[in-house]
């Protein structure tokens, strides 16, 4: 079981770290837009300090795990749901207060895909933090070498949503029932939306979410991905399978990637930039994207694939 505390133990052990200098955190400038072509809202964050994260690359020469022996000052719970799986962490490089990491006692490599006690431990979290925070929780997990990740060690990620955000997946969502995608229903995709998307809306009644309601979810999407790459391996023979994975307790959503960095800018997403939360390092960068928001919509679909909306699904698809 997550205790019902777990809202304020990650508030009150982030307060800690922050104020003892455990942590880096640095947040000047954010603003909020929106893409009037894709229908997208953003906020869009320029953070300096992320130039002090480590990237995948400084990361593997490295060569350590930082989640094998985790920082005390950082472990927010050793066993988060009693059943010696989890240990729920503090990101020491933090891109928004109480950010969270969610990590596999094991090692286990982030390629792996997500098994059913792993997105039913991430959707209980969703749920009992949206409850007694008064806020809405993003959990999300970046997996392949073009995905945006740093570390091997297999880690789910989980963030407070901006106050009023509304992600292009809620509009995309909105009234419509929980369904799983079949030969002749796909999962939704906005064809305003530049890259390639699958999502399906999430039941309204937490109560009727179990590990197999969310398996099937996960595994139907991953299997669009999947189709994805395999109808690219012409073009890109050699490309490696990368995903974003995001969940709120309103949808599930996965974004087939291509790469990390885009070149056309200098910029690069992970999960939360394809919800519309983009953070920035480069100050000149931070004023192209704010003055010509649709450049945003370019650069989430250099790194990612064409959006397939409308496309039916052939014999040859998995
Ligand atoms: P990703 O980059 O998606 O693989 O996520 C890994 C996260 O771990 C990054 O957001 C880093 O900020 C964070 N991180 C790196 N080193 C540590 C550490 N020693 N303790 C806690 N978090 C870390």
């Amino acid at each position: 079981m997550i205790p019902e505390t777990v809202g304020s133990l990650i508030a009150q052990k982030y307060k800690s770290a922050k104020e003892n200098d455990h942590l880096h955190f640095i947040e000047t400038e954010s603003k909020a837009i929106k893409d009037n072509d894709s229908g997208m809202n953003f906020v869009i964050s320029y953070t300096p300090s992320l130039l002090k994260k480590p990237e995948r690359a400084d990361a593997q020469k490295d060569g350590t795990d930082p989640f094998e022996k985790p920082e005390p000052e950082l472990t927010i719970l050793e066993d988060l749901n009693e059943d010696g799986q989890f240990k729920l962490l503090l990101n020491k490089f933090p891109v928004i207060a109480n950010h969270t990491l969610l990590v596999t006692k094991e090692f286990k490599h982030q390629n792996t895909a997500l098994t059913p006690p792993e997105l039913m431990v991430a959707y209980k979290l969703l749920c009992t933090l949206d409850k007694t925070e008064s806020k809405r929780h993003m959990v999300f997990y970046n997996s392949g070498p073009q995905s945006g990740s740093s570390q091997d060690h297999k880690h789910l990620q989980m963030l407070a949503l901006p106050e009023d955000f509304v992600p292009f997946q809620d509009n995309l969502c909105a009234g419509k029932p929980h369904f799983l995608p079949d030969f002749k229903t796909e999962p939704l995709q906005d064809d305003k939306v530049s890259f390639a998307h699958y999502v399906l809306p999430m039941p309204e009644d937490s109560d009727s979410v179990d590990e197999d309601l969310m398996a099937m979810c996960y595994i139907s999407l991953l299997q669009r991905a999947l189709t994805f790459f395999q109808d690219w391996t012409n073009e890109k023979p050699n490309m490696e399978k990368s995903y974003n994975f995001l969940l709120t307790k309103k949808w599930i959503c996965l974004i087939p990637r291509s790469r990390t960095q885009a070149e056309s800018l200098e910029i690069g997403f992970n999960a939360v930039g394809y919800a519309g939360l983009v953070l920035v390092k480069k100050e000149d960068v931070f004023q192209k994207i704010t003055e010509k928001p649709e450049l945003i919509n370019d650069v989430l679909l250099e790194c990612g694939f064409p959006n397939t909306a409308g496309t039916k699904p052939t014999e040859y698809h998995y």
